[in-house]
C-alpha cells in the first residue's frame, strides 16, 4: 500500500530541481522540431494546490520555489519553469505548483506524446483530471517500472524517460538500476533523467555508483543541497542523474546551480556538485 503523497512536498527545494532541469532538457528537445515522446514513470498528481491541506500542513513549498518565484535576479536559464508556473498560477500569486506532467504538458507540441504511469489510486483521480482529455496524452494507473518496458523505444526514437520514484519502498532503489540496464538495450539512444533524494541513509550513494558503472558514454550528474547532511532535517538535498544529456545542459547548470544553492540554503549551508562523462 503506497502512502507518500507528492502533495506534501509539492514545491519544496528537490522539486526546484528536478522541474528546473526538466523544463530545460524538453525545452532542448522542442527545438529540433522533431517529434518525440515524454515518458514519466511515476507522474504523481500532475499539479498541487498550494493551500491544500496537504501543502498547508508542511508548506514545503515556502523554502523552495516560494525564495525563488518573486525573486527579479533569476538566472535566464530559469525563465521557462518560472513561465510555466505564472501561467498555471495567472500571474503573480503563487497558489499552485506544477508537476512534472503538467510541465510537459506546456511545453510539448501536438506531435509529440506524453505518456504517464501513476500508481496512487487518489493522485491517479488527479491526473486523470488534470491532463486526461488531452490528445496526445495516455495515463496508466500501472507499475511504471514495467509499463514502461513496452513503451520504448518510441516511434520516433527520440524521447526523455523520467524516473521519479518516492523510494518509500525500499526496493525501488533497486528497481531504478534494473529498468535503466533494461531500457537502455531497448532504447540506447533516449535521454532518461533519475531523482533520488539525499537522506542519512546509505542507498543514495550506493545507487549513484551503480549508476555511474552504467554502460553508457555520457552522463550528467547534478545535486543540489540545502543543509549539512548532519544537520537532522530529514531530506537535506537531493540529486539527479541524467543520461545522455542534451549538450547545453552542464553549461546551464553552471548558471542555475550557484543561484539556488545560495537562494535555497538554509543559514547558508546550501551547496551543489555538478559531475559529468562524456565521450
Ligand atoms: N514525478 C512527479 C513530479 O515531479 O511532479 C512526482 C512523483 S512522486 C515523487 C512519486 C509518485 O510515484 C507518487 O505519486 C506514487 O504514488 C507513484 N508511484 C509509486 N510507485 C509507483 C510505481 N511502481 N509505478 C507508478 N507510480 C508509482
Amino acid at each position: 500500500m503506497l502512502s507518500y503523497r507528492h502533495g506534501f512536498h509539492a514545491g519544496n527545494h528537490a522539486d526546484v530541481l528536478k522541474h528546473s532541469v526538466l523544463t530545460l532538457i524538453l525545452d532542448y528537445l522542442k527545438q529540433k522540431n522533431k517529434p518525440y515522446w515524454f515518458i514519466d514513470t511515476h507522474a504523481g498528481a500532475g499539479k498541487y494546490s498550494l493551500e491544500s491541506e496537504f501543502s498547508n500542513k508542511t508548506s514545503e513549498y515556502v523554502n523552495g520555489i516560494g525564495k525563488i518565484f518573486h525573486d527579479k535576479k533569476k538566472p535566464s536559464a530559469l525563465s521557462k519553469y518560472i513561465e510555466v508556473i505564472r501561467n498555471l498560477n495567472d500571474g503573480d500569486q503563487l497558489k499552485q505548483y506544477p508537476g512534472s506532467p503538467w510541465i510537459a504538458s506546456q511545453i510539448i507540441s501536438h506531435e509529440d506524446k506524453i505518456r504517464l504511469f501513476e500508481l496512487h489510486p487518489t493522485d491517479l483521480t488527479s491526473l486523470l483530471h488534470a491532463l486526461g482529455k488531452k490528445q496526445n496524452t495516455k495515463i496508466y494507473g500501472e507499475d511504471g517500472f514495467q509499463g514502461l518496458k513496452a513503451l520504448i523505444p518510441p516511434p520516433p526514437k527520440r524521447g526523455l524517460v523520467l524516473t521519479d520514484p518516492s523510494y518509500e519502498i525500499k526496493n525501488d532503489y533497486i528497481k531504478v538500476v534494473e529498468s535503466l540496464k533494461d531500457s537502455l538495450k531497448r532504447f540506447k539512444t533516449g535521454i532518461y533523467m533519475v531523482w533520488c533524494p539525499l537522506i542519512d541513509r546509505s542507498e543514495p550513494l550506493a545507487m549513484l555508483n551503480q549508476l555511474k558503472k552504467l554502460n553508457v558514454e555520457e552522463w550528467l550528474y547534478v545535486s543540489l543541497s540545502i543543509a549539512k547532511s548532519t544537520d537532522d532535517i530529514g531530506m537535506f538535498g537531493s540529486y539527479l542523474f541524467i543520461i545522455n544529456p542534451p549538450w547545453k545542459l552542464k553549461e546551464e547548470l553552471e548558471e542555475i546551480m550557484p543561484y539556488l544553492s545560495k537562494q535555497l540554503g538554509l543559514n547558508g549551508h546550501g551547496s551543489y556538485e555538478i559531475e559529468a562523462k562524456t565521450s
